[in-house]
């Protein structure tokens, strides 16, 4: 019952980097508070889902290489480790880092608790339910990423095809497909990179692309899109024109990617027009026989917890403010962190992430100062 509810000022919902970013800065205003500055902190929890630390990093392929350095990956107050091997670090370093940090500043991570439902509580507060327990929160902060929501379009035919259907979510070696023929779908990164993986172990490999892919400059890592997703939202803002990451292109021109497109091995094709049992038609006739289609085709955020809100939507996700643009347009007490563009510059990456966890923690602040 509501009663036995676990109470607490702020609660976070996921443990990925973008809830203990907000988690850092949570734990700031506890350690000022223990030095006698900024008056009492607020109680807080972060509830994960998962098993262990890392969020959706643990789950990615074994060859995924970060954007861009350690030096320019990091979240706020404790920059990741060098990376010591070639390149730029592995998904498993990231696993390490956020394992690490978590521990550092001690964040109360729960875990493996899934939340359910997040609905109005009678004194203005929210009600939380979980598959562990109740709580209650005067505030929560929204952190659950995208990784559990893979997006797939529709395509005709994928019934009838009798071969291996698999998402970016499902995808981990490119020995799993040795010797096969494999269509990838998508023009973003995921596909770039997972297509120019299969290059090395599939029999034949096409890659399908809604239009034509469009490279950035091979000079072009997180820190610059970082930068280009920044400079446009000061644009947005009444700053200087600025176009966004959109006009650098869409994908990164990592080590492994640049290799197999130099070699020709990455001529995008269109879409198909329909699977069959045994393989893909194009709109001019021609028939690709495949093993398997690996659908590269992004993801949704993953907020069914939060539908007894009712919260507006603008265009496929929740309305939020101006500012913090993590704050819900509707529901006073509400932050949306690190799903993406919408709800922060960049927030959904690692170096990106930190500045809307802080305007959400001071925002979370200021709504129970003002519920007090
Ligand atoms: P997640 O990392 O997905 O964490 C969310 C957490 O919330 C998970 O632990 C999950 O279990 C938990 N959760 C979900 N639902 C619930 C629930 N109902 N109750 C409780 N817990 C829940 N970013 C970079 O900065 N650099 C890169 O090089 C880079 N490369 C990428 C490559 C790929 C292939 C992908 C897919 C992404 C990449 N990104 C990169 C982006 C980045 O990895 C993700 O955007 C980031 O992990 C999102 O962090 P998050 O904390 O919002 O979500």
């Amino acid at each position: 019952s509501a009663g036995d509810a676990r109470r607490v000022d702020v609660l976070v919902v996921g443990g990925g980097q973008a809830g203990l970013a907000a988690g850092y800065h949570l734990h700031r205003l506890a350690r000022d508070a223990a030095r006698g500055r900024g008056g009492t902190a607020p109680s807080v929890a972060i509830l994960d889902a998962a098993e262990a630390p890392g969020g959706s990093w643990r789950h990615y392929w074994d060859s995924l290489a970060l954007f861009s350095p350690a030096e320019t990956s990091s979240l706020p107050g404790w920059r990741m480790p060098a990376w010591p091997g070639p390149g730029t670090p592995s998904a498993d370093h990231v696993v390490a880092y956020l394992t690490e940090y978590e521990r550092r500043y001690e964040l109360p991570v729960h875990r493996p608790v899934t939340v359910l439902e997040v609905a109005d509580a009678p004194d203005g507060g929210f009600a939380v339910r979980t598959d562990r327990g109740d709580w209650h929160a005067r505030a929560v902060i929204s952190a659950t990423g995208t990784w559990s929501r893979p997006f797939r379009p529709h395509l005709p035919g994928v019934g009838e095809f009798a071969g291996r259907l698999l998402h970016t979510v499902d995808y981990r070696r490119a020995e799993d497909f040795t010797g096969q023929r494999v269509l990838v779908v998508g023009g973003g990164n995921s596909g770039a990179q997972i297509a120019a993986d299969l290059t090395r172990t599939a029999r034949s490999l096409v890659w399908a692309t809604r239009r034509p892919p469009r490279w950035m400059p091979d000079d072009v890592d997180g820190a610059a899109l970082f930068r280009a997703a920044t400079a446009r939202v000061r644009s947005l803002a009444g700053g200087p024109e600025a176009e966004g990451v959109g006009a650098l292109g869409d994908i990164v021109v990592l080590p492994p990617v640049r290799r197999a497109r130099d070699a020709g091995l990455l001529e995008a094709r269109p879409m198909p027009e329909r699977l069959t049992a045994d393989g893909a038609v194009w709109a001019d006739g021609t028939h690709e026989p495949l093993d398997a289609v690996v659908w590269c085709t992004g993801f949704r955020p993953a907020l069914g917890h939060l539908r007894p809100l009712g919260l507006t939507r603008h265009g496929d996700v929740p309305a939020t403010a101006d500012a913090p643009p993590t704050a819900s347009a509707d529901r006073p007490g509400l932050f949306l962190l690190g799903y993406g563009d919408w709800c922060g510059p960049a927030s959904a990456t690692l170096v990106g992430v930190g500045g809307p966890a802080r305007a959400t923690v001071a925002a979370a602040t200021e709504h129970l100062r003002a519920a007090t």
